[in-house]
């Protein structure tokens, strides 16, 4: 007998949502069904891109959850300020929500919360079974021993100021900021003239994360800015992983042959722990699949998350020398270092495309850590970092 459903997607969030989109635009006939434990898709979230990490048509597919886009963005660091020329833009999750819930109707419920997922049927919190040729299982990170992660753990505050705030476009990363235990910097987005999104942002070893410190920070960084009595509108707060390092056999292992989605597939950019234009990547591919029942969609998801694995190498290195090599509060200097590289390198970085060229270019001359230490970071494996008390 034929599933009720051709595809069940399990969390309404980034990587399902987007997939749900994909699929409504150029497979209208599937029979999909968006399942959301929270009583809105989406969550509370600014998710942010680089127009670089995109092809034009997926920009094309993404322009319509787009609010706000600028041209040109800045970084700050103690030694020097460079604004550069790529464009920059954000999607707000109350206009993805909007556009899902209208895209999706009836096919998208909310206040659902789903016990168990198998991997052509989802069980309910109340017992029920439904079943579908296929389930993607996008309900957000599944914390594991198979990756060795840091943390990205950020609060951001979208505030309204008194009088016109003067950026005209986003710092992306203001490193001339007072160091903590890991590496530290606020971002600052300019949503309208009077309207700011700014994060207290920190590269730290643990997931905690301490709000009322945060806030203390925004609250620093506001007054020295002039900004002191902005009017709180929104809150935000996330704790991103970076990957060090891992075992992606054991990792697909875990997953059986469940095909998943987003953070749960581990698709996220190793660095920057951003995930938009991976699940923009992910919907393509789940849209052109030929076939969409469990065995082929896993098969399809899994080859394509152990490719971006191995592309990503290089990067696992980077964060190893990041978070591992000299002293915390020194780390900063990795990053300004970085910055001072040619812009269209900076780009195909974080389109997670470094040519072997930019990767030698990152890695030459002398490191900002202490030498030995950088080396044996670099070299640092799974296991290796396991054994460590
Ligand atoms: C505040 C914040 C800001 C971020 N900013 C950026 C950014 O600027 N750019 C960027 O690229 N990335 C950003 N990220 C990182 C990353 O893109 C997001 O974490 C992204 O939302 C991950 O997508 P996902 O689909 O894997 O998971 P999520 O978007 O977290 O979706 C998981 C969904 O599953 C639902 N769910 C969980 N359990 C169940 C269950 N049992 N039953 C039913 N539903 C369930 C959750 O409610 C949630 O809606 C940000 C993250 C946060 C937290």
């Amino acid at each position: 007998m034929r599933a009720p459903y051709d595809l069940i997607l399990v969390g309404a969030g980034l990587a399902n949502g987007l997939i749900a989109l994909r699929l409504k635009q150029v497979r209208p006939e599937l029979r999909v069904l968006l399942l959301e434990r929270g009583n809105v898709p989406g969550g509370n979230h600014t998710w942010s891109f680089h127009h670089s990490d995109l092809t034009p048509q997926q920009r094309a597919f993404i322009a319509p959850l787009v609010s706000h886009r600028w041209e040109g963005y800045t970084v700050q660091f103690p030694r020097y300020q460079r604004t550069l020329r790529g464009g920059y833009a954000s999607v707000l999750s109350g206009v993805f929500a909007t556009r899902l819930l209208a895209a999706l109707g009836n096919d998208l419920v909310c206040n659902m919360d789903v016990r168990s997922v198998a991997p052509t049927s989802a069980t309910l919190a109340d017992g029920r079974r439904l079943d579908a040729m296929a389930v993607i299982d996008g309900r957000g990170e599944r914390p594991g021993p198979h990756l060795t992660l840091g943390y990205q753990s950020f609060l951001g505050q979208v505030l309204r100021t008194r009088t016109p705030h003067g950026l005209t476009r986003p710092v992306i990363m203001d490193a001339d900021v007072a160091q903590g235990e890991g590496y530290r910097f606020v971002y600052v987005l300019p949503f309208a003239e009077d309207v700011l999104l700014v994060e207290d942002t920190h590269y730290v070893d643990g997931a905690g994360v301490d709000l009322p410190r945060l806030r203390t920070h925004i609250a620093a960084y506001l007054q020295a800015h002039g900004w002191q009595d902005a009017q709180l509108l929104r809150e935000e707060h996330g704790v991103l992983p970076i990957t060090l390092a891992g075992d992606p056999d054991a990792f697909w292992q875990e997953r059986a042959a469940q095909p998943c989605s987003g953070l749960r597939a581990g698709l996220f950019h190793p660095t920057t722990g951003f995930s938009l234009p991976e699940a923009v990547r992910l919907a393509d591919l789940v849209a052109g699949q030929q076939r969409l029942d469990a065995p082929a969609l896993s098969s399809a998801i899994q080859a394509h998350a152990r490719a971006c694995w191995r592309r990503h190498g290089f990067f696992r290195g980077l964060n190893r020398m990041l978070f591992l090599a000299g002293r915390p509060q020194d780390r900063w200097q990795v990053m300004q270092r970085f910055y001072g590289l040619p812009e269209p390198l900076i780009e195909r970085f974080y389109a997670g495309h470094p040519t072997l060229r930019d990767k030698l270019r990152i890695l030459s001359g002398k490191p900002p850590v202490p030498v030995f230490e950088a080396c044996s970071a670099l070299l640092a494996s799974h296991a290796s970092l396991q054994r460590k008390p």
